[in-house]
């Protein structure tokens, strides 16, 4: 196995040439599941300052699937407006 740098390196993005924040700060994540539409407040993503695109830990992901399962009752509700794209001729 190549032994790999132990100072903590920078992850470089899959998108562009940027590299992600060290440092993970909260996120409104938009997800969907079993045909409804979930928003999630505060959640921690490491974020290209470059392109944007942010990254979650596997943890988040999962607690993100196990919550939208779950669907707690006392839930904030808001409506989404679904707009069917097209350009106009
Ligand atoms: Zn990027």
């Amino acid at each position: 196995m190549p032994s790999k740098n132990k100072t903590p390196k920078l992850d470089p993005c899959e998108y562009c040439d940027g590299f992600l924040d060290g440092q993970e700060k909260p996120v409104t994540v938009f997800r969907h599941y079993a045909g409804s539409h979930f928003i999630f407040e505060h959640v921690p993503a490491r974020v290209c300052p470059r392109c944007g695109e942010r990254y979650f830990s596997a943890r988040v992901v999962r607690e993100m699937d196990r919550l939208m399962k779950e669907q707690p009752l006392k839930l904030a509700t808001i409506s989404v407006p679904v707009i069917a794209f097209s350009l106009a001729a």
